[in-house]
């Protein structure tokens, strides 16, 4: 047993660090992350090794150290973050950000494009760039880089009277307040807390698809929306949404759940001549799901699936790829239909004809399934700070909140925090 913590964080992202960064001095605070520190994370995203996808996830920086670095400044995406920060909240936080890291927006959208059964959302957004994160998160972390404790990773909390009862690998923290920032890589730690504090969760919907690759040239229409486009198709099957586009980018593959799904990213300098983004369906009933994808990795040996867009449209087994996969870890001559329940692949299908419609250079292109975000069951916390409304002391924030995801909105989430817990003192 050692001192009395005021406070731990449980998970060293984005959401942890930036929160962390913001925290008055005199608070005395660790941050228990179970990946490895800064220097040790693979410096290769794009190596195939067990080891490297899941360091893609896990470590100091979080998922956000090989994440793209897109910001998307806007509540109508990453989940509801009206619901948990107020207008004016973000108004400021996002106004001193930009002050403080001197961001000019990227260039403004194409609201005109028509879209069927859908509508395509415009509104400002930056790309730091893979490239730029490790040199950006190594400076945000040094005023506290020695309250980061790696390799560690939390199984359980309790309470004991005021005090939370944090244990790790063989041993136990105690301290005033936790919060809770596990992102998306462990789905189920979240709830399972909540669960065992008695806290009420709502589930959510998880998001299933694939990543779509071209050549740049063939997807020019698509880009000239915006830097990463968000058109959302309202399809019989439930929404189907353009996920994380990376113009002059990288398909990767990452493990997570025991199970590797694609994902994508881009540097600021050294562009390819090969875009990608993902298309989504959001649906209900996250086991059903999660089984189709640790079959498919089975019968793949954890590689990722590639057919032609048109084949999959057109229920044909790929011969040939239109291009050659830039991603290397995958396999041909199966199906993704085979691994998931109709309504998945009849809604991408179904906006894969509406994007069609605006890019036609999708014929010349390739998907790797699949690619799997998980919502997590979303929590009741208060508004800006994220405390639990039922549990005081303890604070959901990032992805591991479930009412919203992504770079920004986890961001926003812990400075948010960082400000409410000044306050208190
Ligand atoms: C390749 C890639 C590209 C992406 N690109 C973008 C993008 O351009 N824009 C965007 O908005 N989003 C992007 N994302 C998603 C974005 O990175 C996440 O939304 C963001 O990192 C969430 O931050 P977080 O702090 O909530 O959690 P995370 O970044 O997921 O960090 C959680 C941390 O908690 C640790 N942890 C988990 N469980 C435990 C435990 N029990 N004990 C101790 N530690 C634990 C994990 O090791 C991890 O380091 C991308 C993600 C990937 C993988």
């Amino acid at each position: 047993m050692k001192e009395i913590l005021d406070l731990i964080f449980v998970g060293g992202g984005p959401s942890t660090l930036f929160c962390a960064s913001k925290l008055d001095n005199k608070i005395n605070f660790l941050i228990l992350e179970q990946g490895k520190n800064l220097e040790k994370r693979n410096k290769s995203i794009r190596n195939n090794s067990s080891e490297a996808k899941s360091d893609i996830l896990f470590g100091v920086g979080g998922a956000g150290l090989f994440s793209d670095g897109k910001l998307n400044f806007c509540t109508d995406i990453g989940g509801n973050p009206l619901d948990v920060l107020s207008q004016g909240r973000i108004n400021k936080i996002t106004k001193e950000f930009f002050d403080k890291y001197s961001i000019t927006p990227l260039k403004a959208g194409n609201s005109n494009v028509k879209i069927d059964k859908g509508k395509n959302l415009v509104f400002p957004q930056y790309h730091f760039g893979s490239d730029r994160l490790r040199a950006f998160i190594l400076k945000l972390i040094r005023p506290f880089e020695d309250r980061i404790v790696t390799n560690c990773i939390v199984k359980k909390i309790e309470k004991e009277r005021e005090l939370f009862v944090v244990y790790v690998n063989g041993a136990k923290y105690k301290s005033k307040k936790v919060i809770i920032a596990t992102g998306q890589s462990h789905f189920d730690f979240p709830t399972e807390v909540a669960k065992s504090f008695g806290i009420t969760i709502t589930p959510a919907k998880i998001s299933i698809g694939f990543r779509v690759e071209a050549k740049m040239d063939n997807l020019q229409k698509y880009f000239d929306i915006q830097y990463d486009p968000k058109i959302l198709f309202e399809t019989k099957y439930g929404q189907v949404r353009t996920f994380c586009s990376n113009p002059g980018g990288h398909v990767v593959s990452e493990e997570k759940f025991g199970f590797s799904t694609a994902n994508g990213h881009a540097n600021y300098e050294n562009k390819t001549i090969y875009g990608n983004f993902a298309l989504l369906l959001k649906i209900y009933g996250k086991e059903r799901i999660i089984d189709g994808c640790k079959k498919l990795s089975q019968d793949t040996n954890s590689k990722l699936i590639v057919e032609n867009v048109v084949d999959f449209l057109n229920g044909k087994h790929s011969r040939k790829l239109q291009i050659k996969p830039q991603h290397n870890n995958y396999v041909t001559g199966l199906k993704f239909e085979k691994y998931f329940p109709s309504e998945v692949f009849e809604g991408l299908k179904e906006a894969l004809w509406s994007l069609i419609k605006i890019e036609p250079g999708l014929t010349k292109s390739i998907l790797y399934a699949p690619e799997l975000k998980v919502l997590h069951y979303t929590l009741n916390v208060r508004k800006n700070s994220f405390e639990s409304v039922e549990v005081p002391s303890l604070y959901f924030i990032g992805d591991s909140n479930g009412n919203i995801h992504g770079l920004w909105n986890a961001i926003m989430s812990g400075i948010s925090c960082a400000e409410e817990l000044k306050n208190e003192k």
